[in-house]
């Protein structure tokens, strides 16, 4: 048991009873302080606490730190400057036992009990802000996505829409955990507007391809975990091994154009449909802090191979919602899933990941796929939702959706709740504009 996770913790700062952020969550950001310098910062109830400005009060000076990956030298300290980077991707690297102690000292100075913070009027004014005022900013560097495929509902349905629905699986789907590389330039903060793509398509019925926007703007209901560690060349790790090389995650909206994707995709797999935009939420729940959400997986049936066998529960119980806005519009909730139904976890996927010797790097990301569930309301993509465009969905505003339209904002919301205690991931949200 994680002492930051004791459900009986209360901090001295107001936290509403609905907050993603209580005590017991403690997530990373970056944000840009009234300077526009990038610092990072947790947050609490409606509130951001900026961690570089608890550094130079000596908040984290007394912290036991051990020593960092790739060093014998003893480390007792936080370097100094951690928290004025542009990017956690240091802070990360430092390794699990750093950032965890680091974690846990927050939550004490957090503490309704603990004075250090609570009572010093110029440390709370210096490092103090209300989330609404705020601006984030993404929190790591991402050297490299990969995106997974790994909601067997997802894949089961996109196979029966797509292909033959009396053999939606493809034969190697229930022995590989499928992924892709996927770009990692045009992954963005939530609140960034994103423009309607443009690409190749053709109908079935026409007999040449055509150039123009996207008529399937779609999003994918995802989550990501972002790695902490550089690995060599040419090893691997194990299931077993996993979690520690994982900080946390993220919500992820992997924006999708369905009728490039369809005219492109073979053989080689996703390209321009899917690399225009991808947008994370802000903070990073850490794999700590979602210790107590974990559940089972689903029965994984034929058994998997050696290297992918696991033990203990590896996924974890996260609702995730998707609304949507229309322009000047109310927004319409338009799929209730949760990760829980992953039939890949995350270990397995970063243990096939490495399997074949490929290394990862600090600040990776690593996508789930898709995350449908098996009720109809709980598919994770427009596609699923309206099936190929046959079940349009009815908005407040009277108009009707089978995909993504200009002006629309997509709101991806996520918190695991247990025993009074909710972590969450606050929101992804980002506006669609018209085709540049
Ligand atoms: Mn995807």
């Amino acid at each position: 048991m994680i002492k930051a996770n004791d459900t009986n913790l209360k901090s001295w700062i107001d936290v509403k009873p609905n907050s993603d952020f209580p005590i017991q969550n403690i997530p990373f950001g970056i944000y840009k302080n009234k300077y526009g310098q990038h610092r990072a910062a947790t947050a609490i109830g409606d509130y951001l606490v900026d961690l570089a400005v608890l550094h130079h009060y000596g908040i984290f000076g007394e912290l036991s730190l051990p020593s960092p990956i790739h060093s014998t030298e003893k480390q007792t300290t936080l370097p100094v400057g951690i928290f004025e980077k542009d990017f956690l991707n240091d802070f990360i690297a430092l390794g699990k036992e750093a950032t965890s102690a680091v974690r846990q000292r927050i939550s004490d100075v957090l503490n309704a009990d603990n004075p250090e913070f609570r009572d010093d009027a110029n440390l709370r004014e210096k490092a103090l802000f209300t989330l609404a005022e705020i601006e984030m900013c993404m929190p790591v560097k991402v050297g490299n996505y990969t995106d997974f495929y790994s909601s067997m509902e997802h894949a089961t349905n996109v196979g029966t829409m797509f292909r033959d629905p009396a053999n939606a699986l493809l034969p190697n789907w229930k022995h590989i955990p499928v992924g892709y590389h996927g770009r990692a330039s045009s992954i963005v903060i939530s609140g960034v507007n994103i423009h309607r793509p443009k690409g190749q398509t053709k109908a079935d019925d026409a007999p040449a391809p055509s150039f123009g926007p996207t008529k399937q703007l779609d999003f994918e209901l995802e989550m990501a975990f972002i790695t902490n560690q550089n690995t060599a060349l040419g090893s691997s790790i194990s299931t077993a091994e996993a979690e520690d090389y994982i900080f946390g995650m993220v919500l992820f909206n992997d924006w999708s154009a369905r009728d490039i994707q369809k005219w492109e995709y073979v053989p080689l797999g996703p390209f321009l449909a899917k690399n225009f935009a991808s947008s994370a939420s802000p903070w990073i729940v850490t794999l700590d802090a979602l210790q107590a959400f974990k559940v089972k997986g689903p029965e994984q049936n034929p058994e998997v191979l050696p290297y992918l066998k696991y033990s203990g529960e590896k996924n974890y119980d996260i609702n995730l919602e998707v609304f949507i806005q229309p322009e000047n519009s109310e927004a319409k909730k338009v799929c209730t899933s949760n990760f829980r139904y992953m039939y890949w976890n995350m270990a397995q996927q970063l243990t096939h990941h490495t399997s074949n010797g490929c290394n990862i790097c600090v600040g990776d990301l690593y996508a789930s796929g898709t995350i449908s569930g098996a009720a109809p309301d709980s598919y994770g993509s427009m596609l699923e939702l309206c099936w190929k465009g046959t079940k349009p969905i009815a908005m407040p505003d009277g108009s009707e959706r089978k995909f993504i339209a200009d002006g629309d904002t997509v709101i991806m919301k996520g918190f695991a709740e247990k025993n009074g205690v909710r972590v969450g991931f606050g929101e992804v949200k980002s506006k669609v504009l018209p085709a540049t």
